[in-house]
């Protein structure tokens, strides 16, 4: 487990680049936290840290965006208004089932039965103006 703490929405991104760095296709990121913690921040940094080019945002109406990368995909999953684990699994099953590229669940603790097992849990929580505390288990 690591904990690492932030001050600026930078230093979220690029915590986020840290670990992506570190990850190999079929790995899935579930990430945690409140309202403006950090989560999309945090998974512009995974993408980043693959070498992707588009800034990841929050999927409004879409519960599955793929950015494409040159290690490979990464599909950003956020559940924030998923109605029901059949409506996620629906719409990505194949990514959560037998992952391949990145996989990113954000808001995963929505429906933590769809979080596949050995997934690196990230949590991020406000510390304090600017501040945030991000804790990476895997
Ligand atoms: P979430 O996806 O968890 O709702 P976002 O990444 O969309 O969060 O937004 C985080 C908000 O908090 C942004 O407005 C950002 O500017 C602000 N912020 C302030 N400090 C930080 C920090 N240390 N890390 C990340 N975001 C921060
Ligand atoms: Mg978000």
């Amino acid at each position: 487990m690591t904990v690492t703490e932030t001050s600026t929405p930078e230093e979220t991104v690029a915590s986020g680049r840290d670990l992506a760095r570190r990850l190999s296709p079929g790995a899935c990121v579930a990430l945690s936290g409140d309202l403006g913690a950090g989560k999309t921040h945090f998974v512009r940094g995974l993408v980043a840290g693959w070498d992707g080019a588009e800034p990841a945002t929050s999927p409004t109406f879409t519960l599955l965006h793929e950015y494409k990368t040159p290690r490979g995909p990464v599909f950003h999953l956020d559940l924030y208004r998923a109605q029901s684990a059949e409506e996620v699994w629906a719409a990505a099953h194949d990514e959560l089932e037998a992952p391949h590229g990145l996989v990113v669940v954000e808001w995963a603790d929505r429906f933590p039965e769809l979080v596949p097992p050995g997934a690196i849990r990230v949590e991020l929580l406000h510390a304090g103006e600017g501040r945030r505390r991000i804790t990476i288990e895997s």
